[in-house]
């Protein structure tokens, strides 16, 4: 039976709980037949392009898409960050998936090609499979060292004798005494997992799994039959190109990952590593799983970043791009060139392109419902259909933002409710961009020039 023993992800250190503009996304909200449900998964409307991006969803699932490009486009807050988030949620674990904006790879510490390098590397994983030890053995001894002071942990010890050799495992006290507690007692046989660590007793099973570090690894009781008991059995870690560049990299080392500073890595680090996983492809050792690349704001890249994409696409390593912009015809950066959504007719030529499309009042009040539901907030039906007027003249961002500062105005007032004055009072106290605009046009003789 096959394990799956991951190594962390980026994403998973960004998915702490917290509201954020897209928290309230949990999926693309399609049902079976990959029609997009009118409000499901904290997503409403947007069905068209939901369904769009469903299909692209099913076909990364088949490993179909790899190389391919999609173009979100559509008016500011029409959903294209939020479908991009849904699509995020629906893929698998085991599908990296990585999120950027175009204007961010100019204010980083290396140059901008090797940024987006790395976020392709990032959005590429290797499913490495690999045969691991296990270790079976009569446990002689088990001895528990307390700590003296009952601070720092000290290292008990359990002697595994196997039929080859005998063994003296270092463990952590606290693992120790667990297993005594599970009585597992001298005379039994255990397994030990050599790669990952993972301790079973033959003959009973255990339903309670506890983590322990004890081993630099995590140390967990599983269930294991006597018929289960292999003495090999295959691991299967799934990590990304980038990481395997970064531990490689030798002027960065593996902690980079955790700083996330990884610097720029030299290119014959990735041409050996490329080297590396095309031959354990042959071999049958790994595959690869493309994942999903997500540029935001796409018309802030530069020319040379358009022509990097249009060769990185290419590689029979790619990710699937997605790529979003709110621009219509507009100036390529790097160019006098005017072009739809700011992006070369080459590049533009290799996307499938899917359009949003603005919210009716019913949509946009459901929007407002899920965001005030997301933030905690209690509202009531008049304020909430006054807010939804404001978003259909102003924005939907706009109104979203009110939705806190309305909770604020309502507790000070020792409300538990959202009413329509507290809704009027913050939308006098924060403008919207029109009225801003009409306030600089008004007043632009008394700015600084
Ligand atoms: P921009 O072009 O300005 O980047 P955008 O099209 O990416 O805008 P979003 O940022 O996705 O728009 O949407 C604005 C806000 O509205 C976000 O909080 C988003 O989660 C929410 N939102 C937009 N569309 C939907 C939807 N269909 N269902 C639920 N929430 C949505």
């Amino acid at each position: 039976m096959a394990d799956t023993t991951k190594v962390p992800e980026v994403r998973e250190i960004t998915r702490i709980e917290r509201i954020g503009a897209h928290s309230h996304i949990r999926g693309l909200g399609l049902d079976d037949a990959l029609e997009a449900r009118q409000v499901s998964q904290g997503m409403v409307g947007q069905c068209k392009a939901r369904r769009a991006v469903g299909l692209i969803l099913e076909m990364i699932k088949d490993g179909k898409i790899a190389g391919r490009a999609l173009l979100l486009a559509g008016r500011p807050g029409t959903g294209k960050t939020a479908i991009a988030m849904g699509l995020a949620q629906a893929l698998g674990q085991d599908t990296p998936f990585t999120a950027m904006t175009g204007s961010e790879i100019f204010s980083l510490d290396m140059c901008k090609t090797e940024a987006l390098c790395q976020a392709f590397r990032k959005s590429i994983g290797v499913r490495i499979k690999e045969e691991t030890e296990i270790i079976e053995g009569e446990v002689v001894e088990i001895q528990i060292d307390r700590p003296a002071t009952g601070t720092g942990q000290k290292v008990g010890k359990l002697t595994l004798k196997t039929t080859e050799m005998e063994t003296i495992y270092d463990l952590g006290t606290k693992m120790i005494e667990s297993l005594t507690k599970e009585k597992v007692q001298a005379g039994d046989i255990i397994t030990i997992d050599k790669a990952t660590g993972k301790i079973s007793k033959l003959g009973r099973s255990f339903t309670r799994a506890r983590d322990y570090d004890a081993m630099g690894a995590q140390t967990k009781f599983v269930q294991c039959p006597e018929g289960e008991l292999q003495k090999r059995k295959e691991v299967v870690h799934t990590v990304t190109l980038h990481e395997i560049d970064v531990i490689n990299s030798r002027t960065q080392g593996f902690l980079a990952l955790f700083s996330g500073d990884t610097g720029e890595i030299k290119s014959e680090v990735r041409e050996q590593i490329n080297a590396k996983v095309a031959e354990w492809r042959e071999e049958g050792k790994a595959e690869i799983v493309p994942g999903v690349l997500f540029v935001d704001e796409v018309h802030m890249l530069d020319i040379e970043c358009f022509s990097y994409l249009n060769r990185a696409l290419e590689s029979d390593m790619a990710p699937v791009l997605i790529m979003a912009t709110n621009r219509g015809i507009t100036r390529i950066r790097g160019t006098n060139y005017q072009s739809p959504h700011g992006m070369p007719i080459d590049l533009l030529d290799r996307l499938i392109i899917v359009h949003t499309q603005p919210y009716d009042e019913k949509e946009t009040k459901q929007i407002l419902r899920i965001r005030c539901e997301e933030e905690d907030v209690e509202i009531c039906d008049d304020a909430l259909t006054v807010l939804t007027r404001i978003g259909m003249e102003t924005s939907l961002r706009y109104a979203i933002q009110l939705i806190t500062t309305a909770n604020l105005v309502s507790r000070k007032r020792k409300a538990t409710e959202v009413n329509m004055d507290d809704i009027k009072r913050v939308y006098s106290l924060f403008l919207d961009e029109s009225r801003s605009s009409q306030f600089l046009k008004e007043y632009q003789e008394e700015f600084m020039f």
